[in-house]
């Protein structure tokens, strides 16, 4: 089956029982038994709900794993990933990684125990560098949040392989219809299904995939004893929002392509930052392990106060946390996304007070291109 027929009819479609092509939303919270122990499958919605688990099939389908997992938020998801390491376990994360994930790991994680390094994974001798005795685990963003830097999925799996390390990929930005991290050797697929998969700003949610029944038995013992998990509402919404996945992705791109196209002509823009890029440093492996560049965009204005005029002239760019959606958005990552994170720490990876990240909508692109146009002359 095609990445996108799969979006459509992977996991489970419709309900047998009556018919319905939709996925019904089971809201419920517990199950008769027909005696103790004896069930249809459901037994407490903690444990296990038809909706939700309608939910976790399609994206264990459309991510090529052995199951998946779905929880209130993309930080629970992440907090319940990490669950499966003990104090004294030390991990390795991409620098620049989403400034959530920075905040647990240094400010939650690190309380129980947990160690990180963060470096620059887009490197494979930075990985290699810093890997100690209690190292457990690579953890990556591709590309990543917001400077849309690439690491090596592959060559980072047959490491992580190598010294018998878990690689967790955090694929929010690429969706599993451009990239497929398990294909390429990854253990575990993050996603902040708040972002493409939900794909309209209204909903909030958090997917895992594993790559073995092992981790499988694990991760949902840690779901079901944890608890995070995302309501039958919600995993309505989420099944609903990755139907359309494919289309939204393939506009996204194009758009995007065209603002890139437009920005780099600009005389007031310093730095334009897209994969697509044949100047972009990983260009050429974001080519080889995706089957897209996607639709974020950086760019340098030089300034705070460019950015403040910027922002104050957009018309369709709304200012606003959050990505993927089919409405344009604009955020300046030091204040907003990236504010947890030092500001010396920011600048050295090159989070610049005047950097702008832009996820593009499905707007009309000439209109995209016009309100730019106007709010940089
Ligand atoms: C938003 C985001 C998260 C966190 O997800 P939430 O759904 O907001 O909890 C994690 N990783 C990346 C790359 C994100 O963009």
């Amino acid at each position: 089956m095609k990445q996108r027929t799969r979006l459509i009819h992977g996991g489970i479609s419709g309900d047998p029982s009556t018919g319905a092509v939709s996925v019904p939303i089971y809201q419920v919270s517990t199950y008769k038994q027909d005696g103790i122990g004896k069930h249809k499958g459901y037994e407490y919605s903690r444990t296990g709900n038809p909706t939700r688990h309608a939910l976790e099939e399609l994206i264990k389908d459309i991510e090529n794993g052995e199951a998946g997992f779905a929880f209130g938020s993309g930080m629970a998801a992440i907090n319940a990933v990490m669950m499966l390491f003990n104090a004294g376990d030390h991990l390795i994360l991409t620098d620049d990684v989403y400034g959530g994930t920075y905040r647990i790991m240094t400010k939650v994680l690190n309380r129980l125990g947990i160690d990180v390094s963060f470096v620059d994974t887009s490197n494979i001798n930075n990985i290699e560098n810093e890997i100690r005795d209690n190292t457990r685990a690579i953890y990556i963003e591709t590309p990543t949040n917001p400077l849309l830097k690439i690491t090596d999925i592959k060559a980072t799996a047959e490491l992580a392989q190598s010294k018998n390390l878990y690689l967790i990929v955090d694929n929010t930005f690429s969706t599993p219809y451009w990239q497929n991290p398990i294909s390429l050797g990854a253990n575990i697929v993050i996603h902040s299904a708040t972002k493409y998969l939900g794909g309209h700003s209204d909903l909030v949610a958090g997917l895992v995939v594993v790559d073995s029944g092992e981790l499988a038995q694990k991760l949902h013992f840690i779901q079901n004893s944890t608890g995070g998990v995302l309501g039958p509402q919600d995993s309505w919404l989420l099944i609903r929002g990755i139907k359309t996945l494919g289309v939204r992705m393939e506009e996204h791109e194009r758009n995007a392509q065209e603002i890139v196209a437009f920005l780099q002509q600009h005389p007031s823009i310093k730095k334009v930052y897209y994969p697509g890029l044949k100047t972009h440093p990983g260009h050429e492996i974001a080519k080889k392990q995706s089957r897209g560049f996607g639709g974020m965009i950086s760019f340098d204005v030089g300034s705070e106060e460019a950015v403040e005029k910027l922002l104050n002239r957009v018309k369709y760019f709304t200012l606003a946390e959050s990505l993927g959606a089919v409405e344009s958005l604009i955020s300046v990552p030091a204040k907003m996304t990236h504010a947890s994170i030092p500001k010396e720490q920011r600048e050295k990876v090159g989070i610049t007070d005047g950097l702008i990240r832009i996820s593009v909508g499905l707007e009309d692109i000439e209109d995209l291109i016009n309100d730019l146009k106007y709010a940089l002359s």
